[in-house]
């Protein structure tokens, strides 16, 4: 599963206005401390265990990382700390554990077993604990599935679309195809009525069939809930972090090194195009604006129309902000973020430090912070800064034309899916106005 797990869930429980600009850098900060006090924790109590070898997963390689939390199975003790700590610290009345991985299945049902008996617990009286998992679904069996009805868990299950596009990357240990097992685990879902939500990767082949994957994602799994997240990986992601990468050597935007396909591109040859994604964006758009607004819900453009509702960003990508979707390793420390686990980001572990400390430590603030402080100058003077802030941190590894650092490898693409998709996205939130909406609608897992 890995690499999707490295992609922000549907963060539905932000507050403020993400459309503000970052002029007052003392209003910035309390900003973000007054945001900070929702916060998320991805858990991956399994560490980067997994039974899949998918080709474009960064999480396995972390097992291999220098001082990386690597493979491992949460012992009872940090669990507890952890659930412990995680309801103590969310003030709200809803807390929403998220196991992740790696592959969580691969803990077995007497993990989760615990996990719920500690959830009750620990949980304060009339407080709401939800849970999502996100699988490859390769061991979703009957017993699972009672497991999952009874306890209302909400369940990601990750697919690229129909059998050659899937297959071409998600594949088995022994590089063997995958699709018929996910789509058993999807009938059998479906035929306990037990809600799931699809995950998939966008990288170098799938991109280039987009209406063929959504459509497959609509028509075969009748799926609801729809989760992109584009395959961004840096060529050297498995040996080196991604902020030891010498600025002065990243490509400039608009060359071929800037690209995937070339022996010394930037990225790794299964990484999405740029050009690719921003035209996939656009055609789903269309697609899911002639049929299905309303009724299917995709993380991109329900965060597209949130914000020009003047609501705050459902993807953190899109936020002006980093710093509220923590994650937590199966030894217990907790990292800034699941696309920043690197010693630099370490704020603690949940045995010595209380999550709440951590949450609100000045590391943490800064790590927030430093999203739109990094911006460079082509992201400040962009017409789709406020839809946009430069998206993810982790994907900004190539420089400006006048050679600035810090752009997003994606943005070419980026940019084309805002002016394809804004105006529309206005039209819908227009019509929203007129009537009461909420759109803090929960979208499960990433
Ligand atoms: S680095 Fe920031 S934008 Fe990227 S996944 Fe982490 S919190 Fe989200
Ligand atoms: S579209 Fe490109 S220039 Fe505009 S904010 Fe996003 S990354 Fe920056």
């Amino acid at each position: 599963m890995g690499m999707e797990d490295g992609y922000p869930r549907a963060d539905l429980r932000t507050s403020g206005d993400s459309r503000r600009s970052t002029s007052d850098p003392d209003l910035s900060v309390d900003r973000l401390r007054m945001a900070q006090r929702r916060f998320h924790i991805m858990a991956k109590p399994g560490g980067s265990r997994c039974n899949l070898d998918c080709q474009y997963c960064y999480y396995l390689s972390k097992g291999a990382l220098h001082d990386g939390p690597g493979i491992g199975r949460m012992s009872d003790e940090v669990l507890e700390r952890f659930i412990q700590q995680y309801i103590e610290g969310v003030t709200g009345d809803e807390v929403v554990f998220s196991w992740q991985g790696g592959e969580p299945t691969l803990l077995g049902l007497d993990f989760f077993n615990k996990v719920v008996e500690l959830e009750g617990k620990y949980a304060r009286p009339g407080q709401i604990v939800h849970n999502d998992l996100q699988t490859n679904g390769m061991l979703l069996d009957e017993e699972w599935c009672e497991f999952l009805k009874e306890n209302q868990w909400l369940v990601g299950l990750s697919i690229d679309g129909p059998r050659e596009l899937h297959d071409a990357y998600r594949v088995d240990k022994k590089g063997e195809s995958t699709f018929d097992q996910v789509m058993s685990a999807a009938m059998m879902l479906k035929g306990h009525n037990i809600p799931f939500n699809t995950l998939t990767c966008v990288n170098r082949l799938n991109a280039k069939h987009p209406l063929e994957v959504y459509r497959f994602l609509r028509q075969e799994l009748d799926s609801t809930y729809i989760q992109f997240i584009p395959i961004v990986e840096y060529r050297e992601f498995e040996s080196k972090a991604l902020n030891t990468l010498d600025p002065e050597r990243l490509p400039k935007d608009g060359t071929p090194e800037a690209r995937p396909g070339l022996p010394n591109s930037v990225v790794t040859e299964w990484s999405v195009d740029p050009y690719d994604y921003g035209s996939f964006l656009s055609r789903v758009f269309d697609e899911w604006y002639k049929y299905d607004v309303g009724k299917v819900l995709v993380n991109h453009f329900e965060t597209l129309v949130a914000q020009h509702l003047n609501l705050p960003a459902q993807l953190c990508i899109y936020n002006e902000f980093c710093g509220r979707g923590l994650v937590v390793e199966h030894e217990g420390s907790v990292y800034s973020c699941d696309h920043f686990v690197y010693p630099e980001y370490l704020l603690g572990s949940v045995m010595d430090r209380s999550i709440n400390e951590m949450v609100r430590s000045e590391a943490q603030i800064r790590f927030g912070q430093d999203k739109g402080d990094m911006l460079p100058g082509q992201c400040r003077m962009c017409a789709y800064l406020k839809d946009c802030w430069g998206e993810c941190p982790k994907n900004r590894i190539i420089r400006t034309r006048d050679g600035e650092p810090g752009l997003n490898y994606l943005c070419r693409g980026l940019k084309r899916y805002f002016a394809h998709a804004t105006p529309k996205a206005e039209k819908i939130a227009a019509g929203l106005r007129q009537k009461s909406f909420d759109p803090r609608q929960r979208m499960p897992g990433r």
